[in-house]
């Protein structure tokens, strides 16, 4: 068998782009990284760029796979690369008239900015600085670049601290009685030079080296190894980047924007990023290096300023500008630099930007012809819609902002309040017309009152399918859940983060966005729906096949669903229409009951609730479809838990308070979420089943009644068994029949009874589950918590660590694992219409509104995903996207 060769060492490892030759046409970023594909395609596309070269990231992954050696031949063909700069440049490196200067820097597939190492003016050594002088009959300018190499050099390459040469730098700017860097004549600099390598010299343990061939090859090795630094892989893991190489490395003339007033440097985006408007967006800085701009010591000018400055090189750029967003037809992020008046480019990218910009800028491009519609929606990120939609922080203030904790973006949108720790608390300071922000270690189903009143929920415990997590999303409410470094105490109604106290009195803001917590009120921004937003959502339509529903329970939900488009609901959580006013009490005295007579009794206390709901959510659906699931939870969940509240229920119920604790231990679990739930708690209690199907029915013959359109459709929650669902099936189908009866309704309700798929055993017997049912949706947050054995609320206990050390690539309860809960339901699937012909398969898991799922849901043949509502345009969009990649 042949040897397989190490990556890199047998293809070609540097490629050239300038006047002599552009090569690595129909080469990717992921082997030239996005900065070298780029100066490349700039160059071949005639625009002015210093010459230079790519080495690949095949070499990156080379030399670590060598034990961080560079892959043999590499430098041969360096040498080969730098001959021809040089001839194309008619300079020589190290030469002492006309020295030929490159810089070199970092450039992955995906951009890690300032992660990776870059050095400037390498080639200098003390001849060239010479030839420099005389070349620019500038030797202040020589020597400034001289010692900048030494020290950039000396800490990239050698690791030598920077205060070392800040020390050295100090000492001259004494001698010669300045106090700033640019003060120091020309004499000094070169005194400091010296004094830069005497530095080197002592914490290098060896002389600046003057070979600049060895200063490149050392430079590049600096490079290849600043991909795995500490926070370069830090990056990587926050930002999600994977499956990587490593860095390219370019190599490229030097251009100089400090050389005098007709000089300088800038950076500009082809459009507004923020707003997506389209306008040249750009700022630049007179007599200035890259540095200067990023570091901010000088305030920049606006582009629209160089006019005045020079008209030819504004209006070359201007050119260029068009010329950029026509080739690689988007929005381009430029960075350039002007040298005695020439202009010259260093690196162009698409640019990132808002969800609002992105949405703009796909419908104007699509106008000006530059793409089409299909292009437009494959190209706006379907999540960054959330921003189209909820207010937001101004940037500007978010970055002044003092960040105390991240937590988990469990629910976007930008809430600005004072602490509230409790549920009452928080909805008694909501109706005084106070903003508040709910702080809990978990929420629980008996907090949605005070959840629903406050601007925004911060927890402490709890992942992404946590209580506080769900419900917050259903309604657009702005939650950020797990942030352990806030330590809540209740009692004293104070938090402690980063060593600071907050009470009662103090504002915070959290980003549901970004998960962070934020010292003080941060500025907010509204959200402005234009025409725009509706043109893709137009198009969204017109490409999936996907149907969109809901996860709505409350008529208002329902009406905003459907406005953001929602083809029906897909779950309708009945337990959240148990806590408002009487109906909590009437709940608990079901509970409580002990004999089947009074819980009925309780039951049908609460029944005409129920139906008052659901008439009010098939009105606002009229003629969608409407899938109501019975009973979910453990019926703890409807128990208070605290002393004073058991008290107080026991007295409203006129029973003893030992009562409600002996019920509430009774109902007490090991595992509650593998417990007394679900279809359960139907085959235990038959009468809430029948309790909640006589309200389905009488709903909807009260639709029928006043000519509204009502298309029921029941759910069994956690179905394991075919038994458990034809048994319940039974109930459901004489309950139905039970209540026309009485009502005398002879007409066609059309009720469809269908199943959750959300224990891995239901999937694995979905044929025989099938059977008895008319449709299938899909669970996928227990169907998750269950195929792996990880508690949904409590994953955040050690999921940073596996995200970390790469076990998980993402959190499972986020975006499905394709790879196995996915098989589950692509089974279910086939399984499901193999003994069902055609039937009705949809998600209502949390998964349904992430479009990474979505595209999967697409692939296995779902028919819908359901969604919180401020997710429904999301998925309208991911749902076209991945009928459009297929
Ligand atoms: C699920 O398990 O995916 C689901 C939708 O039900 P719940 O989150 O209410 O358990
Ligand atoms: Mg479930």
């Amino acid at each position: 068998m042949a040897k397989k060769k190490a990556a890199g060492a047998s293809s070609k490892m540097v490629y050239y782009f300038g006047k002599t030759k552009t090569e690595g046409q129909g080469e990717g970023k992921q082997l030239l990284g996005g900065k070298g594909v780029n100066l490349a395609e700039m160059t071949r596309i005639g625009l002015p760029v210093p010459p230079g070269f790519t080495i690949t990231t095949a070499c990156c992954d080379s030399y670590y796979k060598n034990g961080k050696q560079l892959p043999k031949g590499l430098m041969d063909e360096v040498n080969e690369a730098v001959a021809i700069l040089e001839k194309e440049l008619d300079k020589k490196f190290g030469d002492d008239e006309n020295p030929l200067l490159v810089s070199v820097r970092s450039g992955a597939a995906v951009s890690m900015p300032g992660m990776m190492n870059t050095i400037l003016n390498l080639g200098l050594n003390d001849a060239a600085t010479e030839g420099l002088a005389k070349a620019t009959d500038n030797p202040r300018f020589a020597y400034d670049a001289y010692r900048r190499l030494i020290n950039m050099y000396g800490d990239v390459v050698m690791g030598i601290d920077h205060e070392e040469f800040e020390h050295a730098f100090d000492k001259i700017k004494t001698k010669y009685k300045v106090d700033l860097d640019t003060d120091v004549p020309a004499e000094g600099l070169k005194e400091l030079c010296e004094a830069y390598k005497a530095v080197f010299k002592k914490h290098g343990g060896e002389d600046f080296p003057q070979d600049p061939i060895h200063q490149l090859q050392l430079a590049i090795e600096a490079v290849f190894g600043s991909w795995n630094t500490e926070r370069a892989v830090r990056y990587r893991e926050i930002e999600n980047i994977r499956g990587l190489l490593g860095t390219a490395v370019n190599v490229q003339s030097m251009v100089y924007g400090n050389m005098g007033d007709d000089s300088g440097t800038g950076v500009a985006f082809t459009r507004d990023p923020s707003s997506g408007q389209n306008k040249f967006f750009g700022e630049f800085l007179i007599n200035a290096q890259g540095e200067d701009v990023v570091a901010g010591i000088r305030t920049p000018l606006p582009v629209i300023e160089m006019k005045k400055w020079n008209k030819a090189v504004h209006a070359e750029l201007i050119a260029i500008k068009d010329k950029l967003e026509s080739h690689y037809k988007d929005v381009q992020d430029i960075e350039f630099t002007i040298e005695k008046g020439k202009l010259y480019m260093l690196q162009t990218r698409d640019g990132k930007r808002t969800g609002i910009a992105a949405v703009k800028i796909a419908v104007d491009m699509v106008k000006e012809g530059l793409i089409d519609e299909k292009t437009a929606v494959l190209r706006i990120p379907a999540g960054d819609l959330t921003q189209c939609l909820l207010p937001s922080f101004i940037p500007a203030a978010k970055k002044k902002a003092n960040v105390l904790a991240t937590g988990l973006p469990a629910s976007p949108g930008a809430a600005v309040g004072q602490l509230a720790f409790t549920a009452a608390e928080a909805k008694a300071r909501a109706e005084a017309g106070e903003s508040v922000l709910l702080i809990r270690k978990e929420t629980s189903p008996e907090d949605v009152d005070g959840m629903h009143a406050a601007a925004g929920i911060l927890t402490s415990t709890g992942g992404m399918t946590s209580h506080a997590a769900v419900v917050a999303r259903g309604w657009g409410k702005c939650c950020v859940a797990g942030a352990g470094d806030v330590d809540i105490n209740e009692k004293t109604k104070k938090i402690t983060v980063n060593g600071k106290t907050y009470g009662v009195g103090d504002t915070l803001s959290l980003d549901g966005t970004s998960g962070e917590v934020m010292e003080g009120a941060v500025d907010r921004q509204e959200p402005k729906l234009g025409g725009d937003f509706g043109t893709v959502m137009e198009w969204a339509d017109k490409y999936r096949t996907l149907g969109v529903r809901t996860n709505a329970d409350t008529p208002e939900d329902s009406k905003r669903a459907r406005a953001f488009g929602a083809e029906g609901i897909g779950l309708c959580r009945t337990e959240h229409m148990f806590f408002e006013g009487d109906r909590i009490g009437h709940m608990r005295a079901m509970i409580l009951a002990t004999t089947e007579e009074d819980r009925r009794k309780a039951l049908a206390k609460l029944l005409p609730f129920q139906r008052k709901d659901f008439v009010g959510i098939f009105t606002a659906m009229k003629g969608l479809p409407v899938t109501v699931r019975l009973l979910d939870p453990p019926l703890h969940e409807f128990l208070p838990h605290e002393k004073a509240a058991q008290k107080e229920m026991a007295e409203a119920l006129g029973i003893s308070t030992a009562e409600v604790k002996k019920r509430a231990e009774q109902l007490h679990e090991m595992n509650p979420m593998l417990g007394h739930r679900g279809c359960r708690l139907s085959v235990t209690y038959p009468e809430i089943l029948e309790m909640q199907v006589t309200a389905i029915t009488e709903a909807a013959i009260a639709c029928v009644n006043k000519k509204v359109d009502a298309k029921a459709e029941i759910m069994i929650p956690l179905v394991g068994t075919r038994a458990e669902l034809s048994m319940l099936r039974e109930k459901v189908e004489a309950t139905i029949e039970a209540t026309k009866a009485a009502k005398k309704f002879d007409g066609e309700l059309d009720i469809l009874i269908g199943t959750m798929i959300e224990i891995p055993r239901a999937a694995l017997t979905a044929d025989e589950v099938a059977q008895d049912a008319d449709f299938f949706s899909f669970g996928t947050n227990d169907l998750t918590q269950m195929t792996f054995g990880y508690s949904r609320d409590d994953i955040n206990t050690f999921l940073p660590d596996y995200l970390k050390q790469d076990i998980l690539h993402g959190d499972p309860f986020q975006s499905l694992d394709t790879t196995g809960v996915g098989q589950l339901v692509e089974m279910g699937v086939k399984k499901g219409r193999s003994s069902k012909k055609g039937l009705k398969c949809g998600i209502c898991g949390e998964h349904g509104g992430d479009p990474a799922s979505i595209q999967f849901c697409h692939e296995v043949g779902l028919d819908y995903v359901s969604c919180s509502p401020f997710r429904v345009p999301i998925a309208r969009l991911a749902a076209a996207q991945a009928a459009l990649k297929k």
